[in-house]
This record gives structure tokens, C-alpha cells and sequence, in this order.
């Protein structure tokens, strides 16, 4: 698969397998919907990259999903503690590539490592992405983001409750992120040694649930 198939792949895994448990422990009912339809622009968008076509139509929510999935990349490398080098190539770089045919320009600046065990990485970086998506698309879609102000009342309450490291919300967003993951880094070419940290390190946050 070369870069473009991958992150193809990237969106089919992002609708399948949302990082929210819907309903289990928060009401998120606008918030899965509006992240359906980004899931679902974002697979469209993808499709014509791969085939080389302009970028069809999405809303700034998506170009807010990936701009934030670019700094959330770097971070998420630097906490797992993975070789840096490979993964800005392999991982990083093609996001960013995503990321500038949906919406051409500059990298946000990159979310803050974490240091911590990586159920708190994972959590607490999932908290700074949702926090960065919610901030980009009020920059880039402010009538889009008023029409949605549900889906982000949602959100901030959501972001409350994740705060709490062990409570039901904490660990029904870990699981979900946890099955989220081994789905998403399938199809990246990452060499044997750095498969196996990262398969090690989800291992560890899997204790954490
Ligand atoms: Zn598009």
C-alpha cells in the first residue's frame, strides 16, 4: 500500500471503530453524529486523494480532525517512546500530507509530550486532540461549529469527566481507544523492533483497565 492507500485505510478504521462508546457512560449523541459525518467526508476525501482528484466538499470540522490528528501524531510518538525517525516517516508524514490536501497550510503547534503510564498518555493526549479539534474548527467554521453547538457542549463535558483517571468513562474510552489502535497501526509499514514496542506499550495500558 503506498501513503495514500494507507490513510484510505486510516478512514474506514476511524468509522468503524469511533473512539467513543456511545451511550455507556456520557450522553454523546451529537458528538458520535457529527463525528459520523466527518468520518464518513473525511473516507470521501481520501477516495479522491488516492485517485488523484480534487479534494470534493467537507466541512472545517474535518480539516480540524486532521490537523489535530497531525500534532496528536508526534505527541502520541515521543510519549510511546517509539524511534522518531521512523515514525515522523512512516506514520507522521502521510497524515500531514492528508492533512495539507484537505486544507493546504501549516502545522498547528504540536501537542505536548506525556509523561506517564500509557493508559494516562493515551487519555490525556486523547483530552488535548479533542480539545485541538474544538478549537481549529471554531477558527476555520465558526457557522459550522454554532450549527454544532450540541456536539460541543458534549464534548467539554465529555472532556470533564476523562479527567479522572479510573473512573467508568476513563476506562470505557481506554478500551475503546485500545481496539481503535491495533486497527489503525495495521497497515503501516513500521519495522519488526518498533511494531513490537508499540504492540508491548498497548499491552501495558491494556493493564490499566
Ligand atoms: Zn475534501
Amino acid at each position: 500500500m503506498n501513503n495514500r492507500e494507507i490513510i484510505l485505510s486510516c478512514t474506514r478504521v476511524n468509522s468503524q471503530y469511533m473512539r467513543l462508546p456511545a451511550g455507556k457512560v456520557v450522553s454523546l449523541e451529537a458528538m458520535t453524529a457529527l463525528y459520523k459525518r466527518i468520518a464518513s467526508q473525511s473516507h470521501d476525501c481520501a477516495q479522491a486523494w488516492v485517485q488523484d482528484s480534487p479534494c470534493p466538499d467537507h466541512e472545517p470540522g474535518a480539516d480540524a480532525f486532521w490537523w489535530a490528528v497531525v500534532a496528536w501524531a508526534d505527541a502520541f510518538g515521543l510519549s510511546m517512546g517509539v524511534d522518531m525517525a521512523e515514525w515522523s516517516r512512516l506514520f507522521v508524514y502521510p497524515h500531514d500530507q492528508f492533512a495539507n490536501y484537505l486544507r493546504p497550510g501549516n502545522l498547528p503547534p504540536p501537542l505536548e509530550e506525556v509523561d506517564g503510564s500509557p493508559a494516562d498518555v493515551i487519555i490525556t493526549l486523547d483530552v488535548a486532540w479533542t480539545e485541538l479539534v474544538l478549537k481549529l474548527t471554531a477558527r476555520w467554521g465558526f457557522l459550522h461549529h454554532f450549527k454544532d453547538r450540541a456536539a460541543v457542549l458534549e464534548a467539554q463535558r465529555l472532556l470533564a469527566v476523562l479527567r479522572t483517571p479510573g473512573s467508568p468513562a476513563y476506562k470505557a474510552f481506554l478500551e475503546s481507544d485500545l481496539t481503535f489502535f491495533r486497527h489503525l497501526f495495521k497497515p503501516f509499514p513500521f519495522s519488526e523492533q518498533t511494531r513490537e514496542h508499540i504492540n508491548a506499550w498497548l499491552k501495558r495500558a491494556e493493564e490499566a483497565l
